[in-house]
C-alpha cells in the first residue's frame, strides 16, 4: 500500500525510469508513503490497472512519453471507471506540450509540464491536503469535458507548468536504483540538462539553457555506484562534449577506476573533439567507450533549413580520429525523411557515413514530436506525419509514401543486417561486387521515384536493392530467425549477386563464429570443408553489451 504510486511503461524491461526516480528521490516527507513501479509496454493494460489498483493509492503519477502515450491513456481510463477518486498526474515530454489536444490529459487531473523534479512533491502535498475535506464527486472526475471549476477543490490547475529546477536543490536519485536494478537494467546518469542548439526536430532543442550537475555530487553518487558494482553507465546528457572541460573531467573519472567490462555511453555533438578530450578519449580500452553521434544529414541545405549547425569538415576528422586511433564504439544517426532532403541526397549521405566508417548507423523515420517547430514546414515541404505515435513521416513532397514504406523497411533491415554485429564481414558483400551486380536488371521500382538511375557500387543502393528483395522474399521485417536471415543472405549473394557459394559460406560462417556460436548450420555445410578451422577470436571485454562486443571481434 501506498498513498503515492509513481509509474510508466518502460519501453523495454532493461531500461530503468529515470525521470522517475528523480521525482521519488525528490517527496520528501512523502518519500515513506511512497513507491514506484514500473511495467513495459509488451504487458497488458488492465494487467497493469489491477497490480496499480492493488496498492490502494490516493495519487498515481504517470510518466508519459511517446513508446507509452497509448496504453498510459488506456490505463487511466480504466482506473478512472473503477476508482474515480484516485487523482491521476501526468509528466513527461509527450504531455509537456500541445496538451489541449491530448485524449490522456483529458483524462487525467493534472499534467505537470516540463521537469517535475520539484513540483510533483509540492503537488502531491496539496492534493493529500485538500483532499481530506473535499473529494471530487465520482461523477465530475470521470467526465472527459471536466472544466476547471471542477479542481477548484483542490486548488490547483489542471495544467501546472514547472519552472526549470535549479540542480543545487534537487536531490540524485541513483541510492534508488536497487541492487535487482543494478544486476539486470541499464543504470542511467546525467551531468548536464539541455542542449544550446536549435534543431528543429529535436524536443532538447526547446531546453535551454544547459544546467550542469555539481561535479562533487555526482562523482560522489558514481563512484558509489562504482562501489556497488555498476559497469554499463549510459549518459543521457544531448551534448556531454559541450563543456570540454567538464565531459574530459568525467572521462578522467572512469578513466582512473577502470576495470574490464566497464562501459560507458555519451551522446556526443560530432564537430566537437579538441585535443584534450581526444588524448583521454583514446586512452580507453577497445569498447569501453561507445558515442552516440547524431549526424543527421550531410546535405549543408537540409542543415540550414532545419536550423541545425554542423562542421562537415570536423566531423569527417573526428571520425577519423575514432576509429583509426581510439577504441570507441560510434553509434551514429542519420534521419530519414527532414524537410528539402531527396532520396539521392540521403543516398549520398549515407555512403559518406559509411566511408567513415562507424560501428552503427541508425537510420530513424523523422517523428513530428510535440512543440517542436519542424511544423513550420508542413505547408512548404508538404510534410504528411502518422498522427499516432511515433509520429513518423508518412510522406513529404521530395519522398512518397510507397518510397517512404521502402525506406522504413531499409532502416529496420539494416539494424538487423549492418547494425547487429552479426554480419560485419558479409555486409559490404551486398554493396561491393559492381561486375555481378551491374550484370542484373534493375529492380523496376529502384530509383524511379526520385527520376535517379542507383549507382550501383553505393552502400545505400546495394543494401536497398537487398531491402526490397528481401521484402518481396520474406513479407515481413521482424521475427526472422538467425540462421533463417543467414540463409536468405546467403540466396541474395549467390542467387541474386551471383557471387561464388564457396566465399559466401565461409565469409557467413567466420560471422557466425564472431558471435560465439560453433553449431554449422545445415545449409552452410556443403560448401565448407569438413576439418574446418574455428575462427580463433580475440577475447573481448568480459560483459560487454553483446552487439557492441560483436562489432569488436
Ligand atoms: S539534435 Fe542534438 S544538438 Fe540538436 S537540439 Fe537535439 S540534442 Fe541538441
Amino acid at each position: 500500500m501506498a498513498d503515492i504510486v509513481l509509474t510508466t511503461l518502460n519501453a523495454k524491461y532493461i531500461h530503468a525510469a529515470f525521470g522517475l526516480r528523480y521525482l521519488l528521490a525528490n517527496l520528501g516527507e512523502l518519500q515513506s508513503r511512497s513507491c514506484l513501479v514500473e511495467f513495459d509496454i509488451n504487458q497488458r493494460p488492465l494487467d497493469i490497472a489491477e497490480v496499480l489498483l492493488a496498492r490502494n493509492p490516493k495519487i498515481i503519477g504517470f510518466g508519459v512519453y511517446i513508446w507509452n502515450v497509448e496504453p498510459t491513456a488506456e490505463i487511466i481510463a480504466a482506473i478512472k471507471r473503477v476508482r474515480p477518486d484516485i487523482k491521476i498526474i501526468l509528466g513527461g515530454p509527450e504531455v509537456s506540450y500541445e496538451t489541449e489536444e491530448q485524449k490522456i490529459v483529458q483524462l487525467a487531473d493534472h499534467v505537470i509540464t516540463g521537469e517535475a523534479d520539484l513540483r510533483f512533491a509540492e503537488v502531491c502535498r496539496v492534493l493529500l491536503e485538500s483532499r481530506a475535506g473535499t473529494p471530487l464527486p465520482a461523477e465530475a472526475a470521470v467526465r472527459e469535458d471536466r472544466r476547471a471549476e471542477d479542481c477548484a477543490p483542490y486548488q490547483l490547475p489542471k495544467i501546472i507548468p514547472a519552472e526549470l529546477p535549479d540542480f543545487s536543490q534537487i536531490i540524485l536519485p541513483y541510492d534508488l536504483y536497487t541492487d535487482d536494478d543494478i544486476a539486470h537494467r541499464i543504470i542511467y546518469v546525467e551531468a548536464s540538462r539541455g542542449c544550446p542548439f536549435t534543431c528543429e526536430f529535436c524536443l532538447s532543442s526547446l531546453d535551454i539553457p544547459v544546467r550542469q550537475v555539481p561535479l562533487p555530487a555526482l562523482f560522489e553518487q558514481l563512484q558509489r555506484l562504482l562501489d556497488r558494482g555498476v559497469k554499463q553507465f549510459k549518459f543521457v546528457d544531448r551534448t556531454f562534449n559541450l563543456n570540454v572541460d567538464i565531459s574530459k573531467t568525467i572521462l578522467e573519472f572512469f578513466l582512473e577506476s577502470y576495470q574490464p567490462g566497464h562501459f560507458f555511453h555519451f551522446e556526443m555533438i560530432p564537430d566537437r573533439l579538441p585535443e584534450s578530450l581526444r588524448e583521454i578519449i583514446a586512452k580507453f580500452p577497445p569498447g569501453a567507450l561507445q558515442f552516440e553521434v547524431g549526424v543527421q544529414t550531410f546535405n549543408e541545405e537540409v542543415s540550414h533549413l532545419i536550423s541545425r549547425r554542423q562542421n562537415y569538415d570536423k566531423l569527417a576528422d573526428n571520425f577519423r580520429f575514432l576509429r583509426n586511433q581510439t577504441g570507441v564504439h560510434i553509434h551514429a544517426d542519420l534521419i530519414v525523411g527532414l524537410p528539402g532532403e531527396t532520396l539521392e541526397s540521403f543516398a549520398a549521405g549515407f555512403d559518406r557515413l559509411i566511408a567513415l566508417g562507424p560501428q552503427e548507423i541508425q537510420v530513424g523515420i523523422l517523428k513530428r514530436l510535440r512543440g517542436t517547430p519542424i511544423v513550420r514546414h508542413d505547408a512548404e515541404w508538404q510534410m504528411v506525419y502518422n498522427p499516432h505515435p511515433p509520429y513518423e513521416i508518412l510522406q513529404n513532397k521530395l519522398i512518397d509514401f510507397a518510397m517512404m514504406q521502402r525506406l522504413r523497411r531499409f532502416a529496420r533491415y539494416w539494424d538487423l543486417v549492418g547494425n547487429s554485429g552479426t554480419f560485419v564481414e558479409t555486409t559490404p558483400l551486398i554493396w561491393n561486387n559492381v561486375a555481378q551486380a551491374s550484370r542484373l536488371p534493375r529492380n523496376p521500382e529502384q530509383g524511379k521515384e526520385a527520376g535517379a538511375t542507383p549507382a550501383l557500387h553505393s552502400p545505400f543502393h546495394g543494401f536497398l536493392r537487398f531491402s526490397d528483395w528481401l521484402h518481396a522474399r520474406t513479407g515481413r521485417t521482424d521475427s526472422i530467425a538467425l540462421v533463417r536471415l543467414m540463409e536468405l543472405l546467403f540466396e541474395y549473394l549467390t542467387g541474386e549477386l551471383r557471387l561464388d557459394p564457396k566465399q559466401v559460406a565461409e565469409t557467413l560462417w567466420r560471422d557466425y563464429q564472431r558471435g560465439g556460436r560453433h553449431d554449422k548450420p545445415n545449409f552452410l555445410k556443403e560448401f565448407l570443408p569438413t576439418e574446418e578451422t574455428v575462427i580463433p577470436l580475440r577475447k573481448t571485454k568480459p560483459a560487454l553489451p553483446k552487439r557492441q562486443a560483436r562489432h569488436l571481434v
